[in-house]
């Protein structure tokens, strides 16, 4: 239709340089045609030009100095993407890639995402070009406090509430929260992720890997299959990798690959409980390289490949985006595979979703198939403006309902709207239709 080629078109030339920015935006307003043609108030209200624009765009520089005593510099971001529905909620990515073409993809996706949680939470995303991997802990503190210093005054409980994302854990967000708590002279949930013993949520480190394999064994359902006894494929070794691991154990499958930006492992026998603990501790405590896993347990070791090319019934990706190509789909087709879950945001190529929808197997869009993550920050938040923990059996309970309803509002969004099993098509018009009536309530916004 005209208007949303138009649109794509005035989103290209304004943003020229932002690749990533682009392929977002495309990929949503294409598949919200229905939704647009259907009703005419997002016609009058122009809403498709106001919801590609951010709200704010915040630049800074973050001076810090390393262990040599030489000053460094980064830039650091946040976008304040939209707010139609709850103060803005989003992570923030530390990686030598990140620029305002990336945050502004994952800030846009997020708007969508959180709208799908059922939560009142609006859409962000920050960070920096900073790269905490190879730096000291002294190093990285140092970044955070300088981050900080200018970030504070732009985030509040009410206003912003950011959390961890690529390069962002644990370590990071006490950093963070340490130098918010001076500067602001309080301690409110003004990040998400934090510690449990200072104000963080129980299964929330747990929730995008956790939530991204109950979101796909609500898409099995649907074809009267079950995890237990799929072989999996799993990329990235981070956060969500290591959870979407755990959970598939869990529940039966067998995992026979994980990733990181050097390389992927092979384990034909499964990655077992006592193989993904000694992982994490590699990952998380000694900070090391994946290839150290396939020397530990005598996998395969691929140096500079993905996992794609394994066979599998379920692939579950974990990284990062733009880590399936249209040629990854093609041989992931091949091999047999039927159904995959994105953990991790914008993770397949649009010639890859293009195959996935042809085929029709079962595609959870990153948005749906990883909001469980945000979803738990938002459970977060809500604890401490109680300032009343919840045990780890209320939060997951919690966190598998609503990704239990974010499938069934997916599926109801897509049967609406004349495309049942789409699930792109029902997350984006799931998403967009409760942000854009909000906006059109609240006036010129
Ligand atoms: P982590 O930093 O914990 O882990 C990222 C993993 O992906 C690492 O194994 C990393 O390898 C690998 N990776 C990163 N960039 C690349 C790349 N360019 N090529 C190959 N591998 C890469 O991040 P998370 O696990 O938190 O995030 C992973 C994905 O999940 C991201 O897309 C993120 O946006 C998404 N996500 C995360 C949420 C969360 O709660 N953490 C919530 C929702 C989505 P290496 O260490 O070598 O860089």
């Amino acid at each position: 239709m005209g208007l949303i080629q138009d649109t794509i078109e005035i989103v290209r030339k304004r943003n020229a340089n932002e690749p990533e920015f682009l392929q977002a935006v495309t990929e949503v307003l294409e598949s919200i045609e229905p939704a647009i043609t259907r009703h005419k108030k997002y016609r009058d209200g122009n809403i498709l030009q106001r919801i590609v624009e951010p709200e704010r765009l915040i630049q800074f520089r973050v001076p810090w100095q390393d262990d040599k005593g030489q000053f460094q510099v980064n830039r650091g971001f946040r976008i304040q993407m939209n707010s139609a529905i709850g103060p803005y909620k989003g992570g923030l990515r530390l990686h030598s890639t990140v620029c305002a073409s990336i945050l502004k993809f994952l800030a846009f996706e997020q708007v969508f995402k959180n709208s799908l949680t059922t939560l009142p939470m609006g859409g962000g995303k920050g960070g920096s070009d900073f790269d905490p991997k190879g730096k000291s802990d002294n190093e990285v503190m140092r970044f955070c406090q300088s981050f900080m210093n200018e970030l504070f005054r732009h985030i509040g409980p009410d206003t912003d509430v950011p959390a961890g994302d690529i390069g962002v854990g644990g370590r990071e967000i006490g950093y963070l929260f340490g130098q918010y708590k001076r500067l602001a002279n309080e301690f409110t949930g003004i990040l998400t992720g934090k510690g449990l013993n200072w104000g963080g949520s129980l299964i929330r480190p747990e929730a995008t890997g956790y939530g991204a394999v109950y979101f796909a064994q609500e898409m099995l359902k649907t074809r009267k299959q079950a995890m237990e006894g799929k072989v999996c494929t799993v990329s990235g070794s981070g956060n969500a990798a290591q959870y979407t691991v755990e959970k598939l154990i869990q529940v039966g499958a067998t995992v026979v690959t994980v990733s990181d930006s050097n390389g992927f492992i092979h384990d034909k026998d499964g990655i077992n409980k006592e193989k993904l603990a000694w992982l994490m501790d590699l990952k998380n405590v000694r900070r090391g390289r994946i290839k150290e896993y396939a020397e530990q347990f005598g996998a395969s070791y691929f140096e500079g490949k993905r996992p794609w090319g394994i066979k599998c019934d379920c692939a579950f990706p974990c990284a990062t985006q733009n880590e399936i190509s249209g040629e990854d789909a093609k041989t992931l087709l091949a091999n047999g595979c039927t159904l995959v879950s994105e953990a991790a945001n914008m993770p397949s190529e649009p010639a890859a979703i293009d195959q996935f929808l042809a085929k029709k197997i079962l595609y959870g869009p990153g948005k749906a198939a990883n909001a469980g993550g945000v979803a738990t920050s938002g459970l977060e938040m809500c604890q401490n403006s109680a300032r009343m923990p919840w045990s780890s059996y209320e939060v997951d309970r919690k966190l598998h309902d609503i990704m239990i309803t974010i499938h069934k509002n997916v599926c109801a969004a897509a049967t609406e709207y004349g495309a049942p099993d789409n699930y792109v098509i029902g997350a984006n018009i799931a998403g967009f239709v409760k942000v854009a009536d909000a906006m059109l309530d609240q006036g010129l916004v």
